[in-house]
């Protein structure tokens, strides 16, 4: 998908062929300089392309993209952009997907490997961290977990409804940041009952059964070797 640093389309490029260049990033050095001031600096700091540097696009790209001659007006600048959203698109739907198969209720899932931490705000005001199977989730967008009405967690909530769930292994980790709320109608706590619910309570009518469902606001996603932070 990314053919540039700098968002420039080497496929489409006449110099390909002509000059024999083998593309921005296959080649150590461009073959109408001794370097090009944004591939360097895009390398320098450790980023694919441009459209991943928290300074994109700095007053050097825009330069080069608007210049009178071998300018694009902005083209590589818009390519850059695209590379990014997609980016982003693919690794939240990586991290739905394993968030979808690792849950209590999927096909892969049970309830002692769908582990997550989830981070609720105590009395004193503290953040406070503990492990809960995921009972089910629509990928990052919500995750539902089941407890009892009366566990800390529920008087937690009742007083904030701030938190944040992590779900993590040795080649990823998801942070969702967002807000819990505590559900106690027969629906949803029918559709989210699961084997293994039996281990704490009578049935999906005990009283003392309910479900917490946290809403992402904000994720932090690290999958293999990349990341992307952002807002839902
Ligand atoms: S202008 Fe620089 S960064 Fe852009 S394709 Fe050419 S060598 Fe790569
Ligand atoms: S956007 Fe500018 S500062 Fe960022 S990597 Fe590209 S050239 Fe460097």
């Amino acid at each position: 998908m990314i053919e540039s640093r700098c968002g420039i389309m080497c496929s489409r490029c006449d110099y390909r062929e002509k000059m024999n260049c083998a593309g921005c990033l296959n080649i150590d050095k461009p073959f109408w300089g001794d370097s090009c001031d944004v591939k360097t600096c895009c390398e320098e700091r450790g980023y694919k392309y441009c459209g991943q540097c928290p300074d994109f696009p700095c007053e050097t790209l825009k330069a080069m993209s608007y210049a009178d001659e071998e300018g694009d007006n902005g083209e590589r600048i818009e390519n850059c952009r695209m590379w990014a959203k997609k980016e982003k698109q693919m690794l939240i739907e990586k991290a739905s997907k394993i968030i979808n198969s690792r849950t209590a209720s999927s096909e892969t899932g049970n309830w002692e490997t769908a582990i997550a931490i989830l981070a609720l705000i105590d009395d004193n005001g503290f953040p406070t961290a503990s492990t809960l199977s995921m009972a089910g989730a629509d990928g990052v967008n919500e995750i539902s977990f089941v407890t009892g009405l009366g566990a800390n967690k529920v008087n937690r909530i009742n007083k904030s409804n701030k938190a944040s769930v992590c779900i993590n292994s040795g080649h990823y980790n998801i942070t969702l940041v967002g807000i819990i709320e505590v559900l106690t109608d027969a629906q949803t706590k029918k559709d989210t009952w699961y084997e293994g619910c039996e281990h704490h309570f009578t049935s999906v009518e005990d009283p003392n059964y309910c479900v917490l469902k946290f809403t992402t606001k904000r994720y932090c996603i690290y999958i293999g070797d990349e990341e992307i932070e952002g807002t839902l």
